[in-house]
Order: C-alpha cells, then structure tokens, then sequence
C-alpha cells in the first residue's frame, strides 16, 4: 500500500488495485478551483497507471464534499477549468470504476459529484440531496439530468423542485445510492465495493447515458401535475419553476443538450433578485449573532434551569418552548387556579400536536415532565434564567423585579418579557441592572421563531452572549435589538398599519389591501391578521396611544368603529371581513362602515393602484427601519430583516424589507416618499438615513458593510 499523507486539500494514495482521492478542503470540503485542479490530476494519474483497476472518492472531515466554493462565487476562480460541472464528466468518461464514499451532508455541488461517479457507497446517516431551490438557483452541474436517470422522473421532480435531504437509508431505497453502511469509516467500505466490482468485473455504469424511466406523455402530466402544486405552494417563486423545466428537459432532450441548457437555467437563476434575496436572508441569519462589541470567545453564564413568572398565553408558550427543547422549566404564578389554568393550557396544546399525529404519546409525556408548576414567586430561587410574562403593567413588573432581586440566587439572568415597557425603568429597580434585559418572544411563543433580545442601557456583555446562545438551544433566532417603544418589528408595524386604514378611508377595500400584500408574498394581507389576532387587542393599544397622540396628528377610528359593533375579528366571526368557518369573506356592513368615513372626511373614495397600496405600506416599514437604523436600535439592516423574516412573515423570496429597499433602489423609494410627502405631508418625510444613502447612491448592505468593516 503506498500512502501520500499530508495537508494537501486532496490527497492520493493507493489500497492495492483501488486509487483513493481524499478531499481535504477544510471546513465543507468545497469544490475550489485548486481542488478540482487536483481532483483532475489524480485521475488522469489514475487512468494512466495500468495497475490501478478502480478509483475511490472520499471526503476528509464531516463529509464528501459541501458542493461549489461559496467563496469563489463572482469571481474568476470560479471559471478556471474544470470547473465543477465539467469534473462530472471527467470522472463520469474514466475508464475504470469510481466509486463515490458519502458521508454527513453531501449536498448540492457535493452530490452532483457522487452522481457524476459510477456507483455510490452512503452512510445510513448521511444527508444527500440539492437543496439549491431553497437559495433561488437550480443544481448546474448536471444534477436536474443525472437524477432523474438514476431515481426516476418524479422521485428527482419532487427532490429537486423541495430541496428536501433524503438520508442514506432512504437513498438506498429510491436507488441513489448503491450500498449503505454503518461503518463510520465509509472511505473503507467504498473501497472494499470497488474491490468486489473489481473482482466481478463489473462494468462501469454511466448515469448520464441512462434512460429515463417515462415516456415523454406520461412525464408531460407529472410535469403538468408538480406545475399546478408548485403554482399553490410556491406561489410567486421562480426556481422552483427553473428546476422543473431543467428536469422535464430531461424527457426531451438528449444528456449533452439537457446539460447545456441547464447552464443557461442556472445562469439566469444566479442572476435573479430571487436568488440574491435569498442568499441575502441565509447570511443575514448568520451574521445576525455577531455582536460587534460582545467577543465571540466572551464566557457564557450556565443555563440549566428556567423559571417563567406568570403562567399566562405567553409564560405557557415560553414554558413550552424549553420543555420542546429538552430543559427542565418552573412555570410560576400567583395563584392556584391560574397556574392550573396555565398548565391545562400546555396538556390541550401538546394533546392536540399529539393528535394531529405529530408527537407521540411518551414524547408528551416527556415535555410534560419537564414542566414542573409552582405557585408563589419564591420558586425563582434556583433558577438560572428567569423571565417575566405577567400583565403588561409597569408597577406590577417592577414590584416584580423588586421581588426578584432579593430572591434570584447571585449570577441569574432577570429578563422581561415585555412589549412595550422600557426595560431600563425595569431594570433601574433592581440592584443588578447588568443582569437584566428583555426577551420579546412572540405570540404563540411555542411556534414563532423570532425572539427580539433587548439589551438594555447596563445589560452585562456576558449576558447578552449567553441568551444568543440560548435562543439557538430553544430553536429560536435572536435579534439582539435596543429599547424603545414596541423594539424593532413591532414599532415597524405601527406605522405600516396606519396607513393600511388611510388607504381604506381613501377608497380602497380590506381585500384590495390584502390581495396586494399577499400577491407581494406575505402569507396573510395586514386587515387579515388583525382579525386572527383579535381586534379589541389592537383597540386597547389604540386606545392607550390616543393618550398620547398630538392633537393634529391624523388616525382612523375605522378599527373603534367595528369594535364597537362587536366585532372582534375571527373569534367573533366577524372583523374586518364576515367569517363562513376560517373563510374570510367581504363584508357589505364593513363597506357601509368605511363609505361613511370617507363621508364623514369629504373624500372623494377613488380608485387606488396596486403600485400605490404596496409602495404606502411597504414603503413606511422601510422608513421606520431607517430611523431605527439611525438611532442605533438595531446593529444592522440585516438584523431588521431578520426580525421581519422569522416573526412577521416579509416574503423570504425579497430578503427583508430593507435588502427589498436596495432591490428597488433607495433614490427611487425617496422620490416616491417626497412625493406622497407633498401630497399628504404627515409622515412621508423620508428618514435622514435613507436620504442621505439615496444622495450618495449607497444601500443598506453598503452600511452595514461600512459598519462592521
Ligand atoms: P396573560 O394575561 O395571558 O398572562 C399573565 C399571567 O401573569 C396571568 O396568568 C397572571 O395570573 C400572571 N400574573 C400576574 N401577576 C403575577 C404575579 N405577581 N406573580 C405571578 N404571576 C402573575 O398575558 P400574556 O398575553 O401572556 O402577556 C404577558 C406578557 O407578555 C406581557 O408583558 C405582554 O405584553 C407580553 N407579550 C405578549 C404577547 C402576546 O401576543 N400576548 C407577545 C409578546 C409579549
């Protein structure tokens, strides 16, 4: 056996008759232009070594290979020959066998590689699939025409078209794979099947000269079946119609042409906004833990313990939250029937995940016993963690935090869950304001993933590091955010609803506002949600504002209106629209309710554009993201479209509303505000921020880079 150990990022040897190839490109094993280089230079070695019978690709560390070197991406390295779709087809015209060794996640580029290889040898556990749509761009190095000759048509359609993972069990089953193992050495096994290939001399199978298992009809109605699904639940999305066409060109077209095309489909793909939004929204979510200021090596406090104050909607969901996780949590309130009330909550919650077929019985039971109730605040003493979830009243939150202070055992994290009070005046009444922040979890708290974290004026570094840490153990994304009135989504929502009301008072419907909202990717219109989320909730906020709103300044009572007709929205069965079942449906007493407003204001109801709907309301979250920016309660304005991705549903496929802002470009937005501006004066003066980047022909991601430079 003749090894050539060392740190080269591929390295060679022989095992007998078998040639390994080891990627060893530190941290994914990408496919950078020096490892294609070498990968091809090793099997031209190996072709030209007559005692070499058959080749072994494998990966060192956790996997094959992570696919194409993000790195690299727009810059000239990238074209450098091979590049990586050409080194499939180097390895595919070997004369000899070559084997792929597949381990931990071999995804995208990866498994283009292993299918560009003859056979396939998997861990049971490894991860194999081409989740390319999910970043807007379709597999292009010839993964849309390899898979479908190997799996079948419809097996690649749904592969390729969801981005889902199969693990090597299940690989094994559709035929991506030849042979699983569950030997952590997969290297070894790759080899012995090269050997036994060798001995049986059995010959190569090429996957690109495959036939596909459909006649060009029968793949024409898959095609048209998977286009109508598609059209539902990717309703407004591009790749995964450019992935569909790539594989049913598969059905039509010879592999050399399929391959061919398939370059163009992914070019345009890369090219799209959709792709760059997307892109946008993974590195946003990476980068959204870094905290400028707070050292990645700062030493964590211990989580083991929680205790949740207050065992009402919020307490119950956050309880849930911990429980879902694996951790051990007191849920604590005032008294008896409250607490029980909290805890029957939890036990219908889960049952009803449990009978959905969605948790089994012995895992309910399992989250349920981590849930321990207990009445009296007392029940703090051990914790670790505590987080208040009681009504939202100052006196009682600070009497509260009063209570803790002499009761929280030296080192604990006091955080609050409040959404609306400042967490400084929180802290002030304690005699450890370094321990204290809030943490904004959103309603249910067991499902949403956002969780605004709220470093407040003396919150300790240390602390702010291990809730980031934390919200990643309970499943959630943190967004370290400022304070200030309703922190970073909520204060946003305020003023984006405003003018969802005007544009109704002006001549627009509840369904035109939300059709447009919809078609613009949110999952539910603005008048929609407030229904499902109960509009005397809304109506209470509007009542505590109008204490404190200037006299000149324009509202709507439309919202008071309705509520005081009894209408609370869905739970009412009737809001903003008339429910027949969860079916919203227009209103006639709501029109009546919102011609007699317009009335009542000399307005002239008018026809309003789409264009128009969707610049007022998306236009005024960018605005307040701006004002946000400048008054430093976000780090930055990717951290704003975190916020909005994970807990208000900003379609992903447009990145957040301020990457959507650099999409359309900022003098454009700001000459649109100047103009409605003149039109309405009232809050269409554009944030000195988004003037200032708009005059100097800048973007958000320009300041963000500008600030962490
Ligand atoms: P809730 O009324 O459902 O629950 C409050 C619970 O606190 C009740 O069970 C009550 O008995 C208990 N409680 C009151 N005083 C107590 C005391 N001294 N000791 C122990 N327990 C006490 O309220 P909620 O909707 O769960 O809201 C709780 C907090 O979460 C508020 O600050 C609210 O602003 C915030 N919040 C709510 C939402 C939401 O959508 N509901 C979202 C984010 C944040």
């Amino acid at each position: 056996m003749v090894n050539k150990i060392s740190s080269e990022p591929v390295q060679y040897r022989k095992d007998g008759t078998v040639a390994v190839i080891t990627i060893n490109n530190p941290p994914v094993n990408a496919l950078a232009k020096h490892v294609r280089m070498a990968i091809a230079d090793y099997l031209e070695a190996a072709a030209n070594d007559h005692l070499t019978l058959a080749v072994v690709i494998c990966g060192n560390g956790r996997n094959l290979c992570g696919g194409a070197d993000i790195r690299e991406f727009n810059t000239p390295d990238r074209q450098v020959r091979p590049m990586t779709r050409d080194l499939m087809n180097l390895i595919e015209a070997m004369h000899i066998p070559v084997v792929a060794a597949i381990h931990g996640p071999t995804l995208g580029g990866g498994l283009e590689l292993a299918l560009g290889c003859h056979y396939r040898v998997a861990h049971r556990d490894a991860r194999l699939g081409l989740p390319e749509v999910l970043r807007g761009v379709v597999p292009g190095a010839g993964g849309t025409q390899r898979l479908p000759r190997l799996v079948g048509f419809r097996t690649a359609v749904e592969m390729i078209t969801s981005g889902t993972p199969v693990d090597g069990a299940k690989a094994l089953e559709i035929g991506l794979v030849d042979q699983v193992t569950e030997d952590d050495d997969v290297c070894a096994e790759a080899i012995r099947y090269a050997e036994d290939l060798i001995a049986g001399a059995v010959g190569l199978r090429v996957v690109s000269e495959m036939t596909i298992d459909m006649d060009a009809d029968t793949g024409a109605a898959v095609v048209a079946e998977m286009r109508a699904k598609l059209e539902k639940s990717a309703r407004g999305m591009e790749a995964p119609f450019r992935c569909l066409e790539s594989v049913a060109n598969t059905l039509t077209m010879s592999f050399a042409d399929g391959w061919a095309r398939e370059a163009e489909i992914s070019a345009e793909a890369v090219a799209s906004v959709e792709s760059r939004s997307l892109v946008h929204a993974f590195f946003a979510e990476r980068q959204v833990s870094k905290i400028p200021d707070i050292p990645a090596d700062t030493p964590r406090r211990s989580i083991e313990r929680t205790a949740i104050v207050g065992a009402g909607t919020m307490g119950g969901g956050i309880a849930m939250s911990f429980a879902n996780a694996g951790m051990p949590v007191t849920l604590i309130d005032s008294g008896k029937s409250a607490l029980d009330r909290g805890i029957a909550r939890i036990r219908d919650n889960y049952a009803a995940t449990r009978d959905r077929g969605r948790l089994s019985a012995e895992d309910m039971d399992a989250r349920m016993g981590l849930i321990t109730g207990a009445v009296g605040i007392a029940a703090v003493a051990d914790a670790d963690l505590i987080i208040e979830a009681v009504f939202e009243e100052m006196d009682i939150k600070q009497s509260i935090f009063r209570e803790l202070d002499g009761l929280a055992r030296d080192g604990a994290i006091l955080a609050t869950n409040t959404s609306t009070l400042d967490v400084d005046a929180i802290a002030a009444v304690t005699g450890r304001p370094g321990d204290v922040l809030g943490l904004h979890f959103f309603s249910p708290a067991n499902v949403m993933t956002l969780l605004e974290i709220v470093r407040a004026e003396k919150t300790e570094k240390d602390v702010i590091a291990t809730v980031l840490d934390l919200a990643g153990r309970i499943g959630k994304t943190g967004v370290v955010v400022g304070v200030s009135d309703g922190f970073v989504g909520n204060r946003m929502l305020a003023p984006y609803f405003r003018q969802c009301d005007f544009l109704v008072e002006e001549g627009a419907l509840p369904q035109d506002v939300d059709r447009v909202i919809e078609e613009f990717g949110f999952r539910m219109g603005p008048f929609r949600v407030s229904d499902m989320a109960g509009l005397d909730i809304s109506w209470a906020i509007e009542k505590r504002r109008a204490e404190t709103r200037p006299a000149d300044e324009r509202f709507s009572p439309l919202l008071e209106r309705i509520c005081e007709k009894g209408r609370f929205g869905q739970k009412t069965g009737a809001g903003w629209y008339r429910y027949e079942g969860r079916a919203a449906v227009p209103d006639p007493e709501v029109e009546v309710l919102i011609a007699a407003r317009s009335d009542e204001m000399g307005l002239t109801r008018r026809d309003i554009s789409d264009d128009e709907i969707r610049q007022r309301c998306i236009y005024q979250l960018i605005n307040e993201g701006a004002k946000i920016l400048e008054e430093g309660l976000a780090i930055r304005a990717s951290d704003i479209d975190v916020v909005w991705l994970n807990g208000y549903g900003f379609p992903r496929r447009r990145g957040g509303p301020m990457f959507y802002a650099d999409m359309v470009g900022l003098p454009e937005i700001v000459a649109t505000m100047d103009r409605y501006h003149g039109e309405w004066g009232d809050k269409w003066e554009p944030a000195a921020l988004l003037r200032e980047l708009a005059d100097a022909g800048s973007s958000f991601k320009d300041w963000d880079a500008g600030r962490t430079a």
